[in-house]
């Protein structure tokens, strides 16, 4: 999979939806725009084909300026087209799109290739920041994430909001790789298909596209709240699970996803098991290590949580549920 990159878009991408994007853009493309200042702001789309806002957004900014000089050059990535066109996050046969950056734990392929070359071109292009742009599946606000707790990553970040997201695995994500050659946050934006979702990354893009700086004085504490992932919880492989089931082994609660982002207390059950000696979960903290038993216990046929957490990411998508995790963890960080 060599790289397209391309100077110009086509024609009818100001118009087009993310299914028939890929008949437009067939395959991942790097488009350069150029604009009043050099330096390109570097915006991702697409890297999950079901996770439609980013593009949304982009397209609403590039309607907007279209006709005009921009204010700051544009590096665009539209990553995984061809599973927009399926209205899914990857193809069975496709890595992970948001797991396949520099810092990778995958074995190299012809993605991971590709989007070390990407950031190659970008560092080359002295790239004056980057934003990565997400969909929730469950019910989360939005937030910013940022992998690096530096006050111009933060400054970036709390534009878009008060609550943000610090995490250094997954590795392989977009944003811990440009977190080594400039400013670099992801946009969890909601849901697919929230109006407000739309609205509030294109506002965003277009102040980021503004910006002649980026501040790097500390954020004023009073408008921060940054919560740190301390763990990632996912289902063990071969355990099947559900939620109304009851043919499986791992019955989760149905409304596991009012969780996410509320501070819960040690016995907060997430779900009822047919055998109580399997643990079904496998919790790996962020130097890569198992911790299951730091987190989770089995009381009588109840799966609850040992300690006080906030959870995010629950979500009752048993796909996205298997394809990338159940949840994450995290703690407060205190400033
Ligand atoms: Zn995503």
């Amino acid at each position: 999979m060599e790289l397209k990159q391309q100077n110009y878009l086509p024609d009818q991408l100001l118009s087009a939806d993310a299914r028939s994007l890929h008949k437009l853009i067939p395959e991942p493309t790097l488009f350069h725009l150029p604009g009043k200042q050099p330096e390109p702001l570097f915006i991702s789309v697409l890297l999950h084909g079901n996770e439609t806002t980013g593009f949304l957004a982009l397209q609403k900014l590039l309607n907007k300026y279209a006709g005009q000089e921009l204010p700051r050059a544009l590096s665009i990535f539209f990553g995984n087209t061809e599973a927009a066109s399926s209205g899914i996050r990857r193809l069975e046969a496709q890595p992970d799109f948001n797991r396949i950056w520099p810092g990778t734990e995958i074995p190299r392929c012809q993605e991971t290739d590709m989007a070390a070359e990407i950031v190659d071109i970008m560092q080359n292009k002295q790239v004056f920041a980057s934003i990565d742009i997400h969909n929730n599946t469950g019910i989360n606000p939005h937030y910013a994430c940022v992998n690096k707790l530096d006050n111009q990553f933060l400054q970036l970040a709390n534009l878009f909001g008060r609550l943000i997201v610090y995490f250094i695995r997954p590795k392989g994500v977009q944003c811990g790789a440009f977190a080594e050659i400039c400013p670099a946050v992801t946009l969890e934006c909601g849901k697919p298909d929230q109006r407000y979702g739309l609205e509030h990354a294109f506002q965003y893009l277009d102040s980021c596209i503004h910006l002649g700086t980026i501040n790097q004085n500390p954020v004023n504490p009073k408008n921060i709240d940054i919560y740190h992932t301390v763990a990632q919880v996912k289902i063990r492989s071969g355990v099947k699970f559900g939620f109304e089931q009851t043919d499986v082994e791992f019955i989760l609660d149905k409304d596991i996803e009012r969780m996410n982002f509320t501070e819960i207390c040690a016995g907060t059950q997430f779900g009822l098991l047919t055998d109580s000696t399997k643990m079904p979960l496998t919790v790996i903290n962020e130097k890569g290590e198992s911790v299951t038993d730091q987190f989770f216990s089995i009381v009588d046929n109840r799966l609850q949580i040992v300690k006080n957490t906030m959870p995010s990411m629950l979500t009752l998508n048993t796909t996205v549920i298997e394809q990338d995790c159940m949840c994450y963890l995290m703690e407060k960080i205190k400033r």
